[in-house]
C-alpha cells in the first residue's frame, strides 16, 4: 500500500484528498502558492511545501513537482481535478521518477483527453457518439462543408477543451464562419491546442455521466449514473444521482455502455464517461473524463462507496473492493456547487474576505468546503468554495432537504449562488424532475429573485400594513 502522497492541487478537492489520505493511514502532503498561503488543504496536510510566488505556475510545473515529491519522499502523487488532472506528461514523469500517478496510465489519458481520439475509440468500439467529424477540421472551408452535411446547428469544439469552454454552437453557416477563429484562439489560449472539430447540436438534450471503476486487474465496474443538466454556459451547477428523469431500463443501459467503453480502452481507475441524451431516448458518447471529477460526492452518497479511496487502492495495484452486483444503490442525492459569484450581476466573481461561515448539517448533509470564517478568497482561482451534498430516500424529499440545508448554509462577506440554487428547487419543472441542458437559460427570470416579490409574501406584507393602521 502506499505511504505517502503528495496532492498536486487545492481547494476543496485537496481537503477532499487529504480526508482520504488520514482514513486510509497514508501522509499527505499538501502544496501551495503564496496567495495560498492560508488556504485550508494546507493546514489540514501534514506536511506543507510553499511552490512560489506565482498564483498558477506552481500548481503547474510538472517537474518541480514530481521532484518534490520524491524529495519528501511520497510513493504517489494525487491530481485532482483541473490543473494537471489530465495532463499525459505529467503521468508519464511520475512514472519516470518512480512515483504512482493515482490516474490511470499516459497513454490513456492522452487519447481520451483528445476529444477527436476519444470519439474514434468509441465508434471503434460501437458506442454511439454524436453524429460529427471523423478528424480535427483542416480549415473553415471543411468546417463549412461538414456542418452542410450533417446540418445545422452544430457544436464547434477544442479538440483538448474542458470545464465547458471551449464550445460554441453555431445556428448557420454566417456563425460557423464568425466562430472559427474565435474557437480556435480561445483553445490556444487555454488549452495550448489550436485543434477544432465539429459534431451535430443535440437540441434539448440531457447530460447523463456514468461513473467507473476499474482495477488494473481487469475488473471494471459503475456506479451508476448523475444528471448534470442543470448548466450555465456549458457549466455545471447542480448534479443529481441518480438521474431523476431515467427509467430503470435506461440506467443499466447506459451503465453498460460505459463499462464498455471504459473497457474498450482498457481504462483503469476512477473516470466519467459523459453521454447527451436527446428528446427521443437516444445516448450519444460526449466525453471521457480520466480523473476523479467535482460530483463525485453524490455517487459516494448513494451507493456507500469512497470513490478516492478506490482511486489510491487501485494505483497501489489493489482490486476494487467491490463486484458490480454489490453496487446497491439508495435513494437520491443532490450537489450544489456554491460559487463565490452574484447571479443577478451576470454571475461576476466575488472574492474577499468571509465574515462569518457555518455549515449546514443534520441528516443526509454533507458539506465539502475549503473555507473557514476569516477566510480571504483569492482572486486567482476556480470561484467554487464549498459543494453542498444532500440525500434522502425520495425525490420530493431530497428536494426539501436541499432547500433546508442550503437555507442552513451560513456564508456572510460575499455574494453565492446560493439564492438562485433556492429558486431552482422551488420550480415546477425541477420538482417534477423534467429539465435539460436549456433550464438555465429557458427560467431567466429565476435569476431576478429579489427583485420580485412573491405574491403570498406582498400579501402578507400588505396584510400587515393594513393591520398596524387600522389597529385590527
Ligand atoms: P467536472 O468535469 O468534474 O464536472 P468541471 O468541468 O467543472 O468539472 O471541471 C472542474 C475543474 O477542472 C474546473 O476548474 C475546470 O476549469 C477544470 N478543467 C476541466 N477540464 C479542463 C481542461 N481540459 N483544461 C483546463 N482545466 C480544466
Ligand atoms: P467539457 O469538456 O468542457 O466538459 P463537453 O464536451 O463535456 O465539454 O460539453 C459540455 C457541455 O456542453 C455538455 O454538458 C452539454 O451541455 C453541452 N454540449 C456539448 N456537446 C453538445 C452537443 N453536441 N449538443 C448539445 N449540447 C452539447
Ligand atoms: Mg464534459
Amino acid at each position: 500500500m502506499l505511504r505517502k502522497i503528495l496532492i498536486a492541487n487545492r481547494g476543496e478537492i485537496a481537503v477532499r484528498i487529504i480526508r482520504a489520505c488520514a482514513e486510509m493511514g497514508i501522509r499527505s502532503v499538501a502544496i501551495y502558492s503564496e496567495a495560498d498561503r492560508f488556504a485550508l488543504h494546507v493546514k489540514k496536510a501534514d506536511e506543507s511545501y510553499c511552490i512560489g510566488s506565482e498564483p498558477l505556475a506552481g500548481y503547474l510545473n510538472v517537474y518541480a513537482l514530481v521532484d518534490l515529491a520524491a524529495q519528501t519522499g511520497c510513493d504517489a502523487i494525487h491530481p485532482g481535478y483541473g490543473f494537471l488532472s489530465e495532463n499525459a506528461g505529467f503521468a508519464r514523469a511520475c512514472k519516470e521518477k518512480g512515483i504512482v500517478f493515482i490516474g490511470p496510465n499516459a497513454e490513456v489519458i492522452q487519447r481520451m483527453g483528445d476529444k477527436t481520439e476519444a470519439r474514434k475509440a468509441m465508434i471503434a468500439a460501437g458506442i454511439p457518439v454524436t453524429p460529427g467529424s471523423e478528424d480535427n477540421l483542416e480549415n473553415v472551408e471543411a468546417a463549412l462543408a461538414l456542418a452542410e452535411k450533417i446540418g445545422y446547428p452544430v457544436m464547434l469544439k477544442a479538440t483538448s477543451g474542458g470545464g465547458g469552454r471551449g464550445i460554441r454552437r453555431c445556428d448557420s453557416a454566417e456563425e460557423l464562419l464568425k466562430n472559427y477563429e474565435r474557437v480556435i484562439s480561445e483553445a490556444t489560449k487555454a488549452f495550448g491546442s489550436a485543434d477544432v472539430f465539429l459534431e451535430k447540436c443535440i437540441l434539448n438534450p440531457k447530460h447523463i455521466e456514468v461513473q467507473i471503476l476499474a482495477d488494473q486487474l481487469g475488473n471494471t465496474i459503475h456506479l451508476y449514473e448523475r444528471d448534470c443538466s442543470i448548466q450555465r454556459r456549458n457549466q455545471k451547477l447542480i448534479e443529481i444521482a441518480p438521474s431523476p428523469q431515467l427509467d430503470e431500463a435506461q440506467r443499466q443501459y447506459i451503465g453498460g455502455l460505459a463499462v464498455l467503453a471504459a473497457k474498450a480502452v482498457n481504462y483503469t481507475s476512477a473516470g466519467t464517461v459523459e453521454f447527451l441524451l436527446d428528446d427521443k431516448g437516444r445516448f450519444y458518447f460526449m466525453e471521457m473524463n480520466t480523473r476523479v471529477q467535482v460530483e463525485h460526492t453524490i455517487t459516494e452518497t448513494i451507493t456507500g462507496v469512497d470513490i478516492v479511496e478506490e482511486q489510491i487502492r487501485v494505483a497501489a495495484g489493489l482490486p476494487l473492493m467491490f463486484k458490480q452486483e454489490e453496487i446497491v444503490r439508495r435513494g437520491y442525492a443532490i450537489q450544489f456547487r456554491v460559487n463565490a459569484e452574484d447571479p443577478q450581476n451576470s454571475f461576476l466573481p466575488s472574492f474577499g474576505r468571509i465574515t462569518r461561515y457555518y455549515a449546514p448539517g443534520g441528516p443526509g448533509v454533507r458539506t465539502d468546503a475549503a473555507i473557514y470564517t476569516g477566510y480571504v478568497i483569492p482572486p486567482y482561482y476556480d470561484s467554487m468554495l464549498a459543494k453542498v451534498i444532500v440525500s434522502a430516500l425520495t425525490w420530493e424529499d431530497v428536494i426539501k432537504r436541499g432547500e433546508r440545508a442550503l437555507r442552513d448554509t451560513g456564508l456572510f462577506g460575499i455574494k453565492t449562488t446560493i439564492p438562485y440554487y433556492l429558486e431552482i428547487l422551488r420550480h415546477p419543472d425541477f420538482r417534477a424532475a423534467s429539465f435539460n441542458t436549456g433550464f438555465v437559460e429557458k427560467y431567466p427570470e429565476l435569476i431576478n429573485y429579489s427583485n420580485k416579490p412573491r405574491p403570498e409574501v406582498l400579501a402578507s406584507v400588505i396584510a400587515a400594513v393594513i393591520a398596524a393602521h387600522t389597529g385590527m
